[in-house]
């Protein structure tokens, strides 16, 4: 057995026994990807050093890190992690905490604290991810029970969508036309989801909120903006937009952070989401931080490293699926506004055999094989590669497909980049040995 290799390669031949098809494929894919991989760079360094400004301007010290009991009044940490928030995405107040259970919460408690009865919401980026269409009510599981769990539908507030154009791009002019002087709500989803689409560029959020304002100023704007933090130098807030929310197990978080949502924006609607986020008059005062200010604060500090490994490690899976024939979206050397690398697998075999690849080649659970399930909030089987410290945190490379054609799979996350290209390596591997992909 040899310890002593110095050179990748050899590693994985003598290791693995990689073919060195797959090896030039690789390195010829990151040559191409050069200017890419340094633009990425230059966007890390910015960020890494705006989330350390805003830790520094906020004079946080170890304080932060003690956490208080019971009702979790005057938690000094909590009261500084959503300073460094509000620093950090240039707004006025933010809510940032561990109880918030996932992205789907942020932004339903967005939602729903946000509109009353008879108030209109517009959703402009076409149908949004699977859970909020469960949220809204407009899922095929809530039609048929529309008044169960307390959806927007239930609670009579009036809902549209705008479709994409045909570019899979924000459609402008259907927006101006739609957008009432009355309606109170436009939200967009800036990431994929489990659609097909490049994500929604911020050049094109920015002049959907100048229209929508020129409407009615009053008309707030909100952007889902899940797996979007840190791919730019800005975010959605810094253009325009009035409320966005995320989720801390996915870029904000960096890995680190154990669970939570953030909602950031506007004072005055950050208050009144959070009388939905506890009750009415309590509000932001109360909730426990259960020790989790550190980890929140060293995961935002970590994030736009943890994301530009992210960002690196899906140009090389789409840019080598791409190569080898598949449709994959966002094109190679595209533009992006999110971590998602989708590859159009055609084929239900094939997306399993790829999210059980990546499984295979994570840290943790790598020896179990994930299957299709029923998940809940989820109209599709979904098979989940998530072999993740953090239980199902998709930062941390993971790969998941709805079960339905044309059978995509999202691949996102990666703490490391070297990682990331080392799963894709195995996935590579397994897809050849299978022969559903061709390395001739
Ligand atoms: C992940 C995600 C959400 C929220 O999902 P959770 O699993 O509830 O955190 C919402 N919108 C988009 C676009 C997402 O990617």
């Amino acid at each position: 057995m040899n310890y002593k290799f110095t050179n990748f390669e050899n590693f994985l031949k003598e290791e693995y026994n990689t073919d060195s098809k797959i090896l030039e494929l690789v390195y010829n894919a990151e040559n191409e990807l050069q200017s890419k991989f340094k633009q990425a760079d230059e966007i890390k360094q910015i960020n890494q050093c705006k989330v350390l400004q805003a830790m520094q301007d906020a004079r946080l010290n170890a304080s932060h890190f003690d956490w208080s009991s019971g009702y979790g009044y005057d938690d000094p940490g909590r009261a500084k992690v959503e300073e460094i928030y509000s620093r950090v995405f240039h707004t006025e107040a933010s809510l940032v905490r561990p109880n918030i259970v996932n992205g789907t919460h942020a932004i339903s408690i967005t939602l729903l604290g946000l509109l009353r009865p008879g108030d209109e919401f517009i959703e402009a980026s076409g149908t949004p991810y699977d859970t909020l269409k469960t949220v809204i009510g407009t899922n095929s599981k809530s039609e048929q029970n529309s008044n169960f769990g307390g959806t927007l539908h239930e609670y009579g507030v009036k809902y549209k969508e705008v479709p994409l154009n045909k570019n899979c791009g924000l459609d402008l002019d259907a927006i101006k036309n739609s957008v009432k002087k009355s309606t109170r709500l436009v939200a967009f989803q800036r990431s994929t989801g489990y659609g097909y689409r490049p994500a929604i560029s911020l050049d094109e959020i920015e002049a959907a909120c100048e229209i929508i304002h020129n409407i009615n100023p009053e008309i707030i704007v909100m952007v889902d903006n899940c797996y979007g933090e840190f791919v730019n130098t800005y975010e959605p807030s810094d253009i325009g937009v009035d409320i966005m929310a995320g989720s801390l197990i996915k870029n904000p978080g960096g890995g680190i952070a154990l669970s939570g949502g953030y909602i950031t924006g506007k004072r005055d609607l950050v208050e009144q989401i959070s009388y939905r986020l506890t009750c009415p008059g309590i509000g932001a005062e109360c909730g426990l931080t259960y020790g989790q200010n550190r980890h929140v604060l060293q995961g935002l500090f970590l994030a736009p490293s943890v994301v530009n490994s992210a960002l690196k490690s899906a140009m090389l899976t789409g840019f080598i699926f791409d190569k080898l024939g598949l449709e994959v979206c966002p094109a190679p050397f595209s533009e992006r506004s999110d971590i998602i690398q989708a590859i159009k697998f055609q084929n239900p075999d094939a997306v399993v055999s790829f999210c059980q690849s990546i499984q295979a080649a994570s840290p943790v659970d790598s020896y179990v094989s994930p299957n299709p399930w029923d998940m809940p909030g989820y109209d599709n089987q979904v098979v989940m590669a998530s072999g993740a410290f953090v239980s199902g945190s998709s930062i941390e490379l993971s790969a998941d497909a709805p079960l339905r054609e044309p059978y995509i799979a999202y691949f996102q996350g990666g703490l490391t980049y070297e990682h990331g290209r080392f799963a894709l390596i195995m996935a590579l591997q397994d897809l050849s040995k299978k022969g559903i992909i061709n390395l001739d």
